[in-house]
């Protein structure tokens, strides 16, 4: 498919038009590509020469408008920072249509109806940081949303300092949020969250549109997804920083990333928002803000289902569904095929000894895989090798309950367990760079996000640990 061939449908606008605004793009100004991702291409059938046809910067600048294409930005609520906030909607959001089931979006074309004051336009800077790490997190096997192209311009934005608006244009299934539910909840629209219901069945959890007890099996599966989703975060060290419910995806994708953070040393209560003096969304509280916000999703969907019903699903959550989806994600980790009860204590343990190590997340993994007995390589990467050092006993001990062989749990590991992931400071190095013009780190990183599990003796230094000055960075989320 080319450009030309290109047609989108706008399902979304069949529903009431309380659902969403229609919107008109603002162009920017010398728009000029930064990157074209032709993984993402190829979802949607694009042919990735189209990386080289200038109709590709004003498909993102939307001056070249596709067949069937209709801007419209969608209506949501949520709470922020434990807050209800009311209406808040795609301020900067536009949707296009959608074409193989995935909406294209573009972020930072300028204000909605729901812009709230604010200008629509996104900064170079996060847009950069919204384009590799979309992409970093699917080919790391963790659901979200993905992004087609970026571009940048010289229209100016008032930031603190002023920056260069850009535009990224991002692919989902779903764009739905727990806070669309929260919308015609809280505003007593029950029409209208029935009718949203009924949408996202059909969209995200189309199994489940013939049955009798749909709503119910369709809020246990959303449960269901979040904790998978959120165990995967926790596995491989990822802060979303503003876990918010209009941040939320319905359908349990990674979605809408500000101020994130791969982890560094590991360091459990790690805060990446600058804002969030609380610590609200620090990595050691995502599980439980994410348990806290299906709480939330289950009172806006109260008028449709059993509140009781809920309410049980809610406390398995807390109770087995979360522990068991993240001891899953770290048994694997560890390279452990075998469940035992002893295993939750362990990595219990685990947590506590990196904490005490001070060592680099990732690479404690990455190292851990190649364990042979021989403890010097873990010893080597910790500031505090004692805490390693005693952990190492009981993983010894678990390991002589496992039946597979050394090889067998070295290989899987090395395949779980990424060699490069994308630290901040790796990202604030390519936006410098691109800020001059010069877009190959941006390149650079997209083909590491592309192949976290390889070994690439050319990139060998993205994989070392973060340099002292640079590690723990935080960012706000006005950008
Ligand atoms: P976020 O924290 O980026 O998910 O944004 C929270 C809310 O603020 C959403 O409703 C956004 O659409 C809106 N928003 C953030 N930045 C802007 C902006 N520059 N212009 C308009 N709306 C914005
Ligand atoms: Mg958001």
């Amino acid at each position: 498919m080319t450009l030309d061939t290109m047609t989108l449908e706008t399902a979304y606008l069949s529903l009431d038009s309380e659902f969403y605004a229609m919107s008109t793009p603002e162009p920017l100004d010398e728009p000029y590509l930064i990157s074209f991702n032709p993984k993402a291409a190829e979802l949607i059938g694009l042919d990735t020469d189209t990386a080289t046809d200038p109709r590709f910067v004003a498909l993102l600048n939307c001056t070249f408008v596709p067949k069937g294409t209709r801007p419209f930005s969608m209506c949501y609520a949520g709470h922020q920072f434990g807050h209800f906030a009311g209406r808040l909607g795609d301020g900067r959001a536009m949707n296009l249509g959608s074409i193989n089931g995935w909406h294209l979006q573009t972020k930072g074309s300028g204000e909605t109806l729901y812009a709230r004051m604010a200008d629509g336009r996104a900064a170079l800077p996060s847009s950069i940081r919204e384009y590799l790490m979309s992409e970093a997190m699917f080919h790391l096997g963790i659901p979200t949303t993905r992004a087609l192209g970026i571009i940048g311009s010289q229209t100016k934005i008032i930031r603190s300092p002023i920056e260069r608006a850009a535009i990224v244009m991002r692919l989902s299934p779903s764009w739905v949020r727990f806070g669309t539910f929260q919308y015609f909840h809280y505003f007593k629209e029950y029409d209208k969250l029935k009718s949203l219901t009924e949408y996202v069945i059909t969209e995200s959890y189309p199994h489940l549109q013939h049955d009798e007890d749909r709503y119910f099996k369709f809020f246990c599966e959303v449960v269901d997804r979040t904790a998978t989703l959120i165990a995967q975060w926790q596995g491989v060290g990822f802060i979303h920083g503003v876990m918010n419910t209009d941040n939320m995806s319905i359908a349990g994708l990674t979605l809408d990333y500000g101020p994130y953070a791969m982890l560094d040393d590991f360091q459990y209560g790690f805060v990446s928002n600058k804002s969030d003096r609380a610590g609200r969304y620090s990595y050691a509280e995502q599980p439980n803000v994410s348990y806290w916000n299906l709480t939330m999703l289950s009172q806006a969907l109260s008028t449709l289902i059993d509140k009781q019903k809920m309410q049980q699903k809610l406390d398995d959550y807390g109770a087995f569904i979360y522990p068991d989806a993240y001891t899953l994600v770290m048994c694997k980790k560890m390279g452990l095929f075998r469940r035992l009860e002893e295993d939750k204590e362990l990595i219990e343990a685990l947590l506590r000894a990196l904490q005490d190590a001070y060592v680099d997340y990732t690479i404690f993994f990455r190292t851990l895989c190649r364990y042979d007995g021989e403890r010097s390589p873990l010893y080597d990467i910790a500031m505090n090798p004692v805490a390693i050092h005693n952990w190492l006993n009981l993983y010894d001990e678990r390991l002589s309950k496992e039946t597979h062989t050394q090889i067998q749990r070295q290989e899987a590991m090395l395949k779980t367990n990424p060699k490069y992931v994308l630290k901040n400071y790796m990202l604030q190095d390519a936006i410098t760079l691109a800020k001059r013009g010069d877009f190959t780190l941006v390149e650079t990183l997209l083909y590491l996000a592309a192949h976290p599990y390889d070994e690439l003796p050319e990139f060998e230094h993205f994989a070392k640990e973060t340099p002292e000055e640079h590690k723990n960075i935080t960012f706000s989320c006005s950008s």
